[in-house]
């Protein structure tokens, strides 16, 4: 790709981070070369040399910048990430080692401010969500997986009291810790959910049902149907959407009767993303009303974003869905599903795996309207996946700034993708999935604007949501449609 200096120039003064690796820039008045993204002062057009390599900004007799450091970003390393990386694993190995948030500060080495921004930056988190978090899915596995006395896993995961650990759990998972031993022990069929007050429960029917032509998933007469693999197993998830609390079951498909395996914490964790039951709407609606902008969250305060299945249903929809009308792409994605998915009955399938992709054809795909960059993109991708060269469920536990730049070095995935996929099967909190109609149609209402902004301006208007741009977006989208009913 040939990129001019003036198109070069204005990504610097916008601060792309999407370009970085892509070109660096040379300052001749300084001396330095930098990233695109670099928080430097900006220069004037006349002094900056565009250089496709770091070596080639050497060879300029240019010197790397201190702030930015493009030579480790070119080699794939960033230590500060690593540094946070790693001290993120060990608060997952040991939840219990670290009492408070001034011990965890103290541990990372860093000053708080700069720690707390770190944290933002790398995990979408403050820090005291990233220890709950860890706390929260040690706390899980030991339910699962043991008989061990509540009162002795809530202190081994670092809860200060049981009272505190029920607290946390039952918000966060919708089920009392000892609702969800028994919903993970094998034998289990089913478990009642519950929703926060006031969640805006028509906003989740018409998210769950907004594909009309889905062969995976459906509404009817109040009940979510869902067909999924779940620990790779093939299942059916019904959620009863009138009931209070939500009540759902599971069937296990195409398996010969015998010892049925326990996949209640699995079906869980699924039906708590349908629900985003871990998401924090509170420090969001909060912020939008500092901010003078009630009106973006009002009657809605408690929406989540709905969470995909699995990541890779993420991908798929992320590829399918790119630059194409809703209608069209549920087509595109329903015979792409007849096509490479197993029938399960008369008109269920199960979605895809990254194998059946892989082992397709763009010639397979151009019959059912696919474009050929498309079908090329999504077999090419699949194979990634299925290959393990993309390991899809290790970028959940990665840092933010590593699954973007993962994601961003996919052929086929744009900065749109990246963030729809980030923020959607990932979960993470801060991203903006940038080019979206719905998100920009939406800034342009909020705001009252007489255009639709472009990329800068939407990342610029999308700045004073950060940390919450998750939230803000799935807030965006509904702005310009009516109240469902
Ligand atoms: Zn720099």
């Amino acid at each position: 790709m040939r990129l001019s200096h003036p198109y070069m120039y204005a990504r610097l003064v916008a601060g792309d981070p999407t370009y970085n690796g892509q070109f660096f820039t040379g300052v001749r008045t300084t001396g330095i070369y930098c990233l695109p993204s670099c928080k430097a002062r900006k220069p004037k057009p006349e002094n900056v040399d565009f250089y496709p390599t770091c070596e080639a900004a050497r060879a300029a007799g240019l010197r790397a910048c201190r702030k930015c450091h493009p030579d480790d970003y070119a080699r794939g390393s960033d230590p500060v990430r690593e540094d946070m990386e790693t001290l993120a694993a060990e608060i997952r190995e040991n939840p219990a080692w670290f009492a408070d948030v001034p011990a965890l500060v103290k541990r990372s080495g860093f000053g708080t401010t700069r720690f707390f921004e770190l944290c933002r930056q790398h995990f979408h988190l403050t820090p005291a969500e990233l220890i709950l978090r860890s706390r929260l899915a040690r706390a899980k596995v030991s339910l699962a997986t043991t008989n061990t006395k509540l009162a002795d896993l809530a202190f081994d995961a670092g809860f200060e009291s049981l009272s505190v650990f029920h607290e946390h759990f039952r918000r966060s998972q919708g089920v009392t810790p000892a609702a969800y031993r028994a919903l993970a022990a094998a034998g289990a069929a089913g478990f009642a959910i519950e929703l926060p007050p006031a969640y805006p429960r028509a906003h989740l029917v018409r998210a769950l049902g907004r594909d009309p032509v889905s062969v995976t998933e459906r509404i009817d007469q109040g009940v979510f149907t869902l067909v999924t693999r779940v620990d790779t197993l093939p299942v059916k998830i019904r959620l009863d959407l009138r009931s209070d609390p939500l009540v759902a079951t599971w069937e296990l498909l195409l398996t010969p009767s015998g010892p049925q395996p326990a996949l209640g914490a699995a079906v869980h964790a699924v039906v708590g993303g349908l629900l985003g039951l871990g998401q924090e709407t509170v420090p969001f609606v909060r912020l939008a009303a500092k901010l003078g902008l009630a009106r973006l969250t009002a009657g809605r305060e408690e929406l989540r974003l709905s969470q995909t299945p699995t990541v890779f249903d993420g991908l798929l929809w992320s590829i399918i869905g790119q630059q194409i009308n809703l209608p069209f792409a549920y087509q595109l994605r329903r015979r792409l599903f007849e096509r490479a998915g197993q029938r399960v009955s008369e008109d269920w399938y199960l979605p895809p795996t990254p194998a059946a992709v892989a082992a397709l054809d763009v010639a397979d795909l151009l019959p059912l309207k696919f474009s050929r960059p498309k079908a090329s993109y999504l077999i090419e991708i699949s194979r990634q996946v299925a290959s393990g060269a993309l390991p899809l469920d290790a970028l959940a536990l990665q840092s933010a700034t590593r699954v973007e730049r993962t994601l961003l070095g996919v052929r086929g995935l744009g900065p749109w993708s990246v963030n729809y996929v980030m923020m959607r099967a990932l979960g993470f909190a801060d991203c903006v999935p940038l080019g979206d109609t719905g998100v920009g149609s939406g800034l342009q209402a909020l705001f009252g604007l007489t255009e639709r902004p472009d990329h800068d301006a939407t990342r610029r208007l999308m700045a004073v949501f950060s940390p919450y741009r998750s939230l803000a977006t799935a807030h965006l989208w509904q702005l310009t449609q009516p109240a469902p009913t």
